[in-house]
Parts: C-alpha cells; structure tokens; sequence
C-alpha cells in the first residue's frame, strides 16, 4: 500500500539522529514536506546531507524542545516554510540511568521536565496548525518503561508513565478537532547510546551485533535482538499517517516482544 503525502507537512522532534531520522525519511519518501529540530547544529547538517532531499521539501531548525520560545519559533518558521503542519512527531529525548537511591531532587526534576515539556511546548505550539490540517496526527516516542517499569531507570519509567497517561486525556480533549493522538513504546533500539555501550563494554573486538544478540538475550527478549531505528519509524508513520485514521488514544508496541502485558 502506498501513501501519497505530496504536500502534506510532517514534523520530527529529534529528528537529526536515530529514530527521527529514519521517521523524516520515511515521511519524505511518501512525498511530505519535512522539518527536523535538535540542539546540535552539527548533527543537524549532518542529518540534512544524509536525507539528501531537495531543499524545498525539507528544513532543519535549531532548537531545544524544553525552550518554549525556540520552540514557538520552529512552529513559525515552519509555518513561513510549508504553510502549515499536518503531523507532529514529538521524538526528541534521551533515558536517564538510575535508581531512587542514586536519584537526587533535581534528578527527578530534570527527568519529568524533559519527558513532559518535550511534549507539551511542540504540541501547543504546533496546536494551532494542526487545527487547520485536514489529516491532523501527534505521534509520540514512548517507552515500553510507561507500562514495565525497571528499578535502574526508575526516573525515566515513573516519566514514561505520565506521558501514557497525559497523551490519552489529549486524545480525547483533541478528537473533536480531528487530531489523532497516539505513541510507540519502545523496548530496545539501536542508538547511539547502544553503541556508545558496545564501545565501553564489548570485549576482545566483539562485533556491535553479536554484542547486542548477547544484551537481547540477557533482557530476554522474545525476538532475541535489538531494534532498529526503521522499525520503530515505520510504527510512527502508520501513526502518524492516515493509515491509521480511525485509531486514536492508542499504543503501538515495538519492543520485539519484551512487553509481557496482555
Ligand atoms: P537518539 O539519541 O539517536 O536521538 C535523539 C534525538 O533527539 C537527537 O536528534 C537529539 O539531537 C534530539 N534531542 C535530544 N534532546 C533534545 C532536546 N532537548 N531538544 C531538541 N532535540 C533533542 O535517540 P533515539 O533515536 O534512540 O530515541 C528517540 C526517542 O525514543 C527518544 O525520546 C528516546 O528517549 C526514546 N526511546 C528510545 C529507546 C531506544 O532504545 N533507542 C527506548 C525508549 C525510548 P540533539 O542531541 O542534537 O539535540
């Protein structure tokens, strides 16, 4: 099946590296406009030249999604751009390792400012454009931890689990407006962050993958290996997109099976 979303705008939060990246692909092989944001001018040209798409359909902007007047001016310059916004993928962010032990205040503060307000200024601010869409769509990168929470990431979990529950009163305030709100939960995915792991911990030049098949077994997932980036954006863009134009509210899992809820 073939999704035509020529004219169409699509915007990805984090959208210079892993998941966004491949989500901003895949919106730009279905003919969409694209805007990507991130804080690091670098990776964010660097993510401009790797999508390699003609500059009138795609913008990058540089911008922290927990600075509302950055993120007030992405919506305007996006709005400048392609006129509108259609689909919001609110990606961007990053876990945080810890247990309550080692947790501070300020932790916990930091932890549930990033989960929620990565959320809550793109969607505001992207609000009134989405008002006028005719397919309108927020998708969120969540994690598997909002339901199975784990003691080491006990920050990132007890904030995966507010975003759950936030986005499902957002789905229904939004529904008359026609906006459809709906999440991933991410099990494991190939990152950076893995990578920098297998850096650190892979012994006598074990490769990235046999490491990882080992760290999948060890978490016992069921697909026995980590994600990729693709697979996680190919949830986001039935998402996202009117392939799933009567589903609202929802969770879809990508987490190879790790998810034990029924
Ligand atoms: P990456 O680290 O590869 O990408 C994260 C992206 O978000 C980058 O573009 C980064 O750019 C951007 N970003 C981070 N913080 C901010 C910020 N404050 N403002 C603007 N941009 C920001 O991560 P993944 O692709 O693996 O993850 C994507 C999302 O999925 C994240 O929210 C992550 O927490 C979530 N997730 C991932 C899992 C996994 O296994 N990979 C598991 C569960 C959830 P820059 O640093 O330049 O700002």
């Amino acid at each position: 099946m073939k999704v035509d979303l020529t004219g169409k705008t699509a915007v990805v939060t984090g959208g210079s590296s892993g998941i966004g990246l491949a989500t901003a692909r895949l919106f730009l092989d279905a003919g969409a406009n694209v805007a990507i944001c991130g804080r690091d001018s670098d990776r964010l040209a660097s993510a401009m030249e790797d999508l390699g798409a003609d500059e009138a359909r795609l913008m990058s902007f540089q911008c922290d999604v927990l600075n509302k007047e950055q993120v007030n001016g992405f919506a305007r310059a996006v709005e400048e751009k392609f006129g509108g916004t259609d689909i919001l993928v609110n990606n961007a962010g990053q876990a945080r390792v810890a247990n309550f032990a080692e947790a501070s205040d300020d932790d916990w503060r930091d932890e549930f400012e990033l989960k929620l307000f990565s959320v809550i200024y793109p969607t505001r601010a992207f609000l009134p454009l989405l008002e006028k869409s005719d397919i309108p769509s927020i998708v969120c990168s969540n994690a598997l931890l909002a339901r199975q929470p784990e003691p080491h990431l006990v920050l990132t979990s007890s904030a995966r689990a507010a975003i759950l529950n936030m986005l499902r009163s957002l789905a229904t305030e939004f529904a008359p407006k026609g906006i459809r709100v709906n999440s991933i939960l991410i099990g494991m995915i190939e990152s950076g962050q893995l990578h920098r792991r297998h850096k650190a911990q892979a012994k006598n030049g074990e490769s990235f993958d046999d490491w990882s098949r080992a760290l999948a077994r060890i978490r016992e997932i069921p697909l026995g290996r980590v994600g990729l980036s693709e697979e996680a954006a190919q949830a986001i863009f039935f998402l996202g997109s009117p392939l799933s134009s009567y589903t609202t509210g929802a969770t879809l899992d990508v987490s190879g099976g790790l998810n034990r809820n029924v």
